[in-house]
């Protein structure tokens, strides 16, 4: 017989209150007063808390997080280069299984109602797959509870590391869906020489391209350009996503809007988490534009900062504090980046509140869903394919 699940009394997105009839973890119903299918129904009441789609971390690093060690005083000097070194020794001392670390961060995650992660995982040549065989347990380990993402990242560089292209492609043969880059211009100084490799290793095994691009001004710039030239030339329009790119908030005006033209054009999608400091892409700006956007935790308790919990409705309030969005459809926008853009850009299939969705949902108190963005309520529940793997503020699974 098949399972099924009668949420009564939730608003879906702020929405009027209602009943949600899920069977075999698929919204089959959604309307006032709906009648259980069968006795053996699971009823649960919703209390009228607000239900949002599964929230989504489309920017992680889970491999590497510090969360459940004891306290680790932050000691990486202020430039990229100087986090890379600092991470590789922290990582040699501290001796950290990232099975166990990944585990424990998405457990952290789907308390706070993350039902999908796209991870950058890291690849170079000291550690070898090591990362990558610890992220792969964990998305076994939990694979009925949320979906993991993995890109293959060469957190060292990838050509100034020879040997670190064909232990992304070995990524790329055991499970990563997506290839990762990082500053082609500022860490591998051969802009060209990256961003070939890695369009070549996209279009040879199928597989989408997410770049960790923080190389700022016309240097960024440029190489937003680059990325362009080679998705339109392979056809990967959709395919492509940028992480950071700080360079869309550093340009003047014209050059802004030719970029801008060029990320419209290729559907290529802007991951910005909210950075503390640095200038970052303009979220309205871009989403009125038909750029697709998205957001995620990045780095969480590790040698690269302290900050971060794995809670997405707190990206959000991020993302709307230093845009200094008030209203609540400007903070909508942010909330927004954190459930359906990243759902778009890891293609979940059948994501949302509708009929025919997977019951990926969570319920947190709040009148709207700006209220819940600004409050960071405890998640009174969480589903994933409707089961429930969170409640009152726990991970159950
Ligand atoms: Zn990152």
């Amino acid at each position: 017989m098949a399972e099924s699940l009668l949420l009564r009394n939730i608003r879906p997105w702020g929405r009027a209150a209602t009943d949600m009839l899920i069977v075999d973890g698929v919204i089959a119903q959604i309307g006032p007063d709906l009648a259980a299918p069968n006795p053996h129904t699971r009823m649960i009441d919703g209390a009228g808390l607000l239900a949002l789609p599964g929230l989504v971390d489309g920017h992680a690093h889970i491999d590497k997080t510090l969360w459940g060690q004891s306290w680790h005083p932050h000691r990486a000097g202020p430039l990229l280069i100087d986090k890379i070194t600092n991470e590789r020794t922290v990582r040699r001392e501290m001796n950290l299984d990232p099975a166990e670390q990944s585990a424990r961060i998405v457990r952290q995650g789907i308390s706070r109602g993350t039902t999908h992660i796209r991870t950058h995982v890291d690849i170079d040549t000291e550690q070898g797959l090591a990362n990558l065989e610890g992220v792969l347990a964990t998305r076994a380990a939990l694979r009925d509870a949320i979906d993991i993402q993995i890109v293959a990242f060469p957190q060292s560089g990838l050509l100034i590391r020879p040997g670190t292209l064909d232990l992304i492609e070995e990524s790329l043969r055991q499970g990563a869906e997506v290839v990762g880059g990082l500053d082609p211009a500022g860490i591998d100084r051969d802009p060209a020489g990256q961003l070939d490799a890695i369009f070549a290793l996209a279009e040879r095994y199928g597989v989408e391209v997410d770049i960790h691009l923080h190389d700022g001004g016309e240097l960024g710039a440029l190489q937003v350009e680059m990325i362009a030239e080679r998705t339109r030339a392979l056809g990967l329009h959709g395919r492509v996503a940028i992480s950071h790119a700080f360079c869309l908030a550093m340009v003047e005006e014209p050059r802004y809007r030719a970029l801008e033209a060029q990320l419209v054009e290729l559907d290529i999608a802007i991951m910005t988490h909210g950075p503390g400091n640095r200038p970052f892409p303009p979220i309205l700006r871009l989403t009125q534009a038909g750029v697709r956007l998205f957001s995620g935790n990045d780095g969480i308790r590790d040698a690269w900062g302290p900050f971060g919990n794995g809670d997405m409705l707190e990206r959000a309030w991020i993302l709307s504090y230093r845009s200094n969005f008030r209203m609540d459809e400007e903070v909508e926008v942010a909330l927004r980046m954190c459930t359906h853009g990243g759902a778009a850009v890891m293609r979940a299939p059948r994501y949302g509140l509708e009929v025919g969705c997977d019951a990926d949902l969570v319920l947190v108190a709040g009148e709207t869903p700006t209220m819940a963005v600004m409050d960071r309520a405890p998640r009174a529940l969480v589903l994933k394919r409707g089961r429930v793997i969170a409640a009152e503020g726990r991970c159950i699974v």
